[in-house]
């Protein structure tokens, strides 16, 4: 049996098994199918404190790995199932048919920005096609960008890429917007956003550069157009990789797991979260690793006062 699995790869899980592994507790960490989480899918990362430089997504999700290992943290690859968070230790079942037994759990699984699988994005990913103002904006100074959504995301990643780009154009797929009144008040406000609603988005046009543009149908005319652009940023939202733990915590409507106010505890006790997985506000690779620290000593503790009691001791 293990003291604590970690699932998930990304920075709050890396960060939780640096801080559990030096802290002695030999954490097992769950890599899915994205080791490294979303930053692998993203190049330069300028925003992580301590690199003035910058550093590569993947290279950065590297040496926290590295990190993690060289305090003795366990790796394995595999694609978690299903839980059991009714028995005690808990039970952790693979893809592979292997069950694996812990005391303590710590969700990082992160959330998957969703995409409009149109024909055109999956090639233009990185090179173009972005679902993160924050990461890439900074790469389409003075450019015209496109950004996808209706929603409050949609507003507030088109508002923060007027920062960098000389226009941003908000392709939406109804008339109305979905996005609070206040978001949209600002986008609205802004002079260098400008509308094309009531548009589906048919593909996105790219060549050996990157991506020239965004073909769209307008839906009520049917005519279809090709916006021109040099980036698209798709806000359509996120969803939290949190399938495997339905019925097993309490997770809130859009599937976010819930956690006690200023804690990683779940409602569970012993199973902790952090990490995108219980945060669809800041989403940084910052504030991720954060939360991974907080969870990894939330943990400590509850294996700490767990053995005082004599309680779930390993064997
Ligand atoms: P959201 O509210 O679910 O909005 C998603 C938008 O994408 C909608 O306008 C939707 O269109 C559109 N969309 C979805 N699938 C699409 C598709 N396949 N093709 C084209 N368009 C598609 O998601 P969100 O904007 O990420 O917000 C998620 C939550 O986080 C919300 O509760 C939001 O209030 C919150 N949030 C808050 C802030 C803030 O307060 N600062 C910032 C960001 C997010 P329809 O409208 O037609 O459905």
């Amino acid at each position: 049996m293990e003291k604590t699995i970690i699932i998930g790869t990304g920075p709050a899980g890396l960060t939780a098994a640096i801080y559990l592994a030096r802290a002695n507790v030999n954490p097992l960490v769950i890599e899915g199918p994205e080791p490294g989480g979303q930053l692998t899918t993203t190049t330069d990362v300028e925003n992580f404190p301590g690199f003035p430089e910058g550093i590569l997504g993947p290279e950065l999700m590297d040496r926290m790995r590295k990190q993690a290992e060289r305090f003795g943290a366990r790796f394995r690859r595999g694609w978690v199932e299903a839980v059991d968070l009714a028995k005690r230790p808990f039970e952790v079942r693979l893809e592979d048919g292997d069950t694996l037994r812990a005391e303590t759990l710590i969700i990082s699984t992160g959330a998957s920005a969703k995409y409009l699988g149109i024909p055109g994005e999956k090639e233009s990913i990185g090179r173009g096609v972005s679902a993160c103002a924050t990461c890439d904006g900074f790469f389409f100074r003075g450019k015209r960008v496109i950004v996808v959504g209706g929603g409050d995301s949609a507003m507030e990643e088109a508002n923060f890429l007027t920062r960098f780009a000389s226009e941003v154009v908000v392709v939406h797929r109804r008339t109305e917007l979905r996005a609070s009144k206040i978001m949209q008040a600002r986008a609205r406000e802004n002079p260098k956003i400008s509308w094309a609603l009531n548009r589906t988005p048919l593909e996105v046009l790219y060549n050996e550069n990157g991506v020239t543009g965004l073909k769209v149908r307008h839906n009520e005319t049917g005519q279809e157009e090709i916006i021109p652009a040099d980036g698209l940023f798709v806000a359509i939202g996120h969803t939290p990789n949190t399938k495997f733990l339905q019925g097993w915590l309490e997770l809130d409507e859009q599937g976010y797991i819930a956690v006690r106010p200023g804690t990683t505890e779940t409602n569970v006790p012993g199973v902790f979260a952090c990490g995108d997985v219980q945060d669809r506000r800041y989403r940084q690779a910052v504030t991720a690793a954060g939360s991974g620290c907080m969870a990894a000593l939330d943990c400590e503790r509850y294996l700490e006062e767990a053995a005082a009691r004599g309680v779930g001791q390993s064997v």
